[in-house]
Formats: C-alpha cells, sequence, structure tokens
C-alpha cells in the first residue's frame, strides 16, 4: 500500500482527540507533500540537520515536533520555527531553549521526555529528575518555554503487557506531575506515547499524541 493509503487508514481508526504526528524522517519533501496535501500538517523530525534543511521546502503552515536527542548547540537552529519539543530531558537544555526563544520573541512548547522502557540506551529522565527540574528556580524563571506534558518510548520488544506497563507507567508520571506542578495549569496536557508498533496499545493506555513512521512511510532504508 502507498503513503496516502496507509496514513487514511490509520487516520480513520485513530480517535480524533488523538494528535497524529507523521514521522518524516529520512523521508524527503515529496512524501511530506503527499500527507500536505490530504490536509496533514503535523510531522516529527529527529534530527536539527534533517529538520532544517527540509523546513525551508516546505509549507510555512506545517507543524514541526522536534523528536530526537537534541543537543543545545542545535537548538538555535530551530528555534524560529519548531512547534513543539518533545524530547527536552535535561535542565540545561531547557535553559537554551528558553534562551533561543527569547532571542525570537516565542515560547516554545516542550514535552519533558521521560525514560520508561527497561533498556540501557534510551534517553529521558526519572520521576524525580524531571521533579527537582520543575522544583528548581532557574526552571521556575523561563519566560520563554511552557512544558506541555510528557513523551516516552517503550521498549524494543514483541511483549505487549510490558510495552503496556511502560506507557500505563508514563500515564501514572504525567498525572503525578500534573498534580503536583500543574494542577491549575490547562495546558499541562499531552501524553505522547506510542509509535508504528504500538500506537494502539498506547491510545488505549492514555496517548495523547502518538509518532508514526514507517506504518505510514514505509521501513525506513
Ligand atoms: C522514529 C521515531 C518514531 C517513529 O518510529 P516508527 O516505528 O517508524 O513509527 C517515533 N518516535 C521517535 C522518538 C522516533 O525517533
Amino acid at each position: 500500500m502507498g503513503i496516502e493509503d496507509n496514513f487514511l487508514r490509520i487516520r480513520k481508526i485513530l480517535p480524533r482527540k488523538v494528535s497524529l504526528v507523521a514521522v518524516s524522517k529520512t523521508r524527503d519533501v515529496g512524501d511530506i507533500l503527499m500527507l500536505y496535501r490530504l490536509g496533514h500538517k503535523v510531522f516529527g523530525e529527529n534530527k536539527a540537520q534533517e529538520l532544517i534543511g527540509k523546513q525551508p521546502l516546505l509549507p510555512a503552515d506545517i507543524q514541526w515536533h522536534f523528536i530526537g536527542h537534541l543537543q543545545s548547540n542545535k537548538v538555535k537552529y530551530i528555534a524560529p520555527f519548531v512547534n513543539l519539543i518533545e524530547s527536552a530531558d535535561s535542565l540545561h537544555l531547557l535553559s537554551e531553549i528558553n534562551k533561543q526563544a527569547a532571542k525570537h520573541d516565542r515560547v516554545i512548547d516542550c514535552l519533558l521526555q521521560m525514560y520508561i522502557a527497561t533498556e540501557e540506551t534510551k534517553f529521558g529522565l526519572t520521576p524525580e529528575e524531571a521533579s527537582d527540574i520543575l522544583d528548581s528556580s532557574e526552571y521556575l524563571n523561563m519566560k520563554n518555554i511552557r512544558i506541555r506534558g510528557v513523551m516516552g518510548m517503550a521498549s524494543l520488544t514483541d511483549d505487549h503487557q510490558r510495552i503496556r506497563q511502560e506507557f500505563r507507567m508514563l500515564n501514572d508520571i504525567f498525572r503525578n506531575l500534573k498534580s503536583t506542578f500543574f494542577a491549575t495549569t490547562g495546558s499541562f496536557s499531552e501524553i505522547s506515547m506510542g509509535m508504528s508498533g504500538d500506537w494502539e496499545i498506547a491510545v488505549e493506555e492514555g496517548a495523547t499524541i502518538v509518532r508514526i513512521g514507517s506504518a505510514i512511510f514505509g521501513e525506513r532504508p
């Protein structure tokens, strides 16, 4: 099946209230335009270099989510236009995002990337680290970022029960952070979880954003 059919099939079964990020990493602008012409505007990239190469070639009303590990020295390149940085995983990075956002007179939305997998290799914060950030005076003084919720990646496994537990853990973390730090902040509302292989489980466990690449665009080279 082609990209358009894949997209339409997923869009049809995905509940309306769940946002779909089409993960376009490694895909060329032609593939992105194919979905844009169907009315889809939210795309995800995981490398700053690749994103800043594509962004100027594509319509300005595309909403770009940054979903990969972001080095502080790359923030300045995406700060003028990025819509949501889903992978904020340190106070240092948030501080740089805040600084670059201020230069462009913007408030940049971010998600805290949480560590939920049982693999050493995945990035992300523990609940304690997230609490320490949100408690810090440095964070409280940041006027040019807005934390909208959490993001996480489940383990790469066929064990659906384990994936479900990890997503459930992320939902618990979200609710704890919400009640402790954002009880009166309506904009803290997003749980980004679920990829091509596990998004249906993620939706059942309360995802508000799913990030789907290969199930739309086909296997990456
Ligand atoms: C690549 C990627 C995805 C999408 O992966 P697929 O399995 O192709 O759907 C989602 N989230 C992140 C953080 C990614 O890097």
